[in-house]
């Protein structure tokens, strides 16, 4: 079990040492900016959406914890090409994996790098870094231009 928990340690470093997808998105059709006071992270999200509301291009600039910053980037690589419906389940089921009382499976082949997240469960201090991406999207994606966690 240690070993899982190294490697989903060496998951969240390596997003947050070299973050996919990082970087301002200018012009885009909608951006938000996110706060957590709670840790201090502060994430800003862009999506461009395509004339049929797909998400073409998502993308984060900020500063925050490597918690914050990698569940930003793993959140951009996992929501291009959806549909502006898809993205909103995607977040609400990303919210629920890590507030729900059923403990989710954790499986690395089926969830791909979005895993190591779910070890942020067990700090419940940490949550709001690690949702706070993918509620700043939702926020842009309802022409909301600021989010707090
Ligand atoms: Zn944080």
């Amino acid at each position: 079990m240690s070993d899982l928990a190294d490697l989903y340690q060496e998951i969240i470093l390596n997003h947050n040492r070299r973050p996919r997808n990082e970087g301002e998105l200018s012009p885009c059709n909608c951006r938000s900016e996110g706060y957590n006071p709670l840790c201090g992270d502060r994430i800003t999200v862009y999506a461009e959406l395509d004339d049929d509301s797909t998400l073409v291009t998502v993308r984060f600039l900020g500063e925050g914890c490597a918690i914050s910053r990698a569940s930003a980037s793993i959140m951009t690589t996992m929501m291009k090409d959806l549909s502006r419906e898809e993205a909103f389940r995607k977040i609400t089921a990303f919210s629920d994996m890590l507030t729900s009382n059923n403990e989710p499976e954790a499986d690395l082949e089926i969830l791909g790098d979005l895993a190591a997240l779910i070890g942020v469960r067990r700090f419940p201090a940490r949550i709001k870094c690690a949702t706070l991406a993918w509620h700043a999207l939702g926020a842009a994606l309802r022409g909301e231009e600021k989010h707090e966690e």
